[in-house]
């Protein structure tokens, strides 16, 4: 799970002309390092950085900033090619990356994670079944839980006090939470062993997430799918928790953890006229017609999702100062 670190000559991230201009001559030349895009506390934020460019490098100018990206009524930018280490925080003071090294799997390259997540394979194979990695998040409650999307279900584990924060980053119609782990690696173990039994999956295809749009929501619906195998998981605890090691740290059951299943409401007024296509080109230019996990819907000619959650890392061009 390492990433590949490219070191970029000259100290600054690269410039991407223009390669194609729009028919209407519109330029997209004033660069933005995106930073970071999360969903805390119910709506979406983007986090960018001005940059200034001198001798064909980009190198950072002032402190990044949020945008709600519900107040972006137009979407109307260019987006890099590749994408570059988004620097860290420590205690709310912005650290650019010293090198702007090139990035790939992650948003921060492996030394700016190690202030943080020393261990970065503890994110997806969490390990520490005694002792920690160093990971803040290694050694907090977690949460196995289940997500609707339409008809689809899905099973996950996340941090307990942010397991809302995680459907909204999915996409999710209704989460519900269904026990609580004492660390990360139980939370995984567990997770594993509850999609086997009720034979579910650990991911959602895009593609059926956002085709769902297009069909209205039935919520009602989905609590009972959800809570139903609620129910069905506890009649069979028994038999899950045995062969369970004494390192799994199980803190609530099923039936003794009563947070009940969340619908979650998104900034985009569902059912869709039509399901949306997948937006890839550079160029994004269109009327914002909301927000749903990691999309922006806009509508040019018809309606489009653009993955606007995976833009961490990346310049955007926009043709005028934001800020
Ligand atoms: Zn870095
Ligand atoms: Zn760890």
């Amino acid at each position: 799970m390492m990433e590949d670190s490219t070191q970029v000559r000259g100290k600054g991230i690269p410039h991407e002309r223009c390669a194609r201009m729009t028919l209407d001559m519109v330029r997209h030349e004033v660069p933005y390092h995106v930073i970071g895009y999360s969903w805390e506390g119910g709506s979406p934020s983007w986090t960018l950085l001005s940059m200034r460019s001198c001798g064909g490098v980009l190198t950072p100018s002032g402190d990044p900033f949020d945008i709600r990206a519900e107040e972006m009524k137009e979407v109307n930018l260019r987006t890099s090619g590749s994408s570059y280490c988004v620097g860290r925080f420590d205690n709310g003071k912005y650290i650019p990356c010293p090198d702007h090294n090139m990035t790939s799997q992650f948003a921060q390259c492996n030394y700016c994670m190690s202030f943080e997540i020393p261990d970065p394979s503890c994110i997806f194979e969490p390990h520490c079944s005694r002792g920690t990695c160093g990971a803040e998040f290694c050694q907090i409650e977690h949460v196995v839980y289940l997500t609707g999307f339409r008809e689809r279900t899905k099973v996950g584990m996340t941090q307990l006090r942010r397991f809302e924060t995680r459907g909204m980053e999915q996409g999710a119609d209704v989460i519900l939470p269904l026990l609580v782990l004492g660390d990360r690696y139980s939370a995984r173990v567990m997770e594993w062993r509850i999609s086997k039994l009720l034979g579910l999956p650990q991911s959602v295809p895009s593609s059926s997430k956002i085709s769902g749009w297009g069909r209205p929501r039935d919520d009602a619906k989905i609590l009972k799918r959800l809570s139903d195998l609620k129910i069905y998981l506890s009649s069979r605890w028994d038999e899950i928790v045995s062969g369970v090691g004494g390192e799994v740290k199980i803190e609530k059951a099923p039936i003794e953890f009563e947070q009940g299943p969340v619908i979650l409401k998104f900034p985009l007024e569902e059912p869709l006229p039509s399901p949306p296509r997948r937006y890839h080109n550079e160029i994004v230019r269109g009327d914002v017609i909301g927000y749903k996990g990691n999309y922006l819907v806009f509508r040019s000619g018809g309606l489009w999702a653009w993955r606007i959650g995976e833009t961490p890392g990346r310049i955007v061009y926009f043709s005028e100062r934001l800020d």
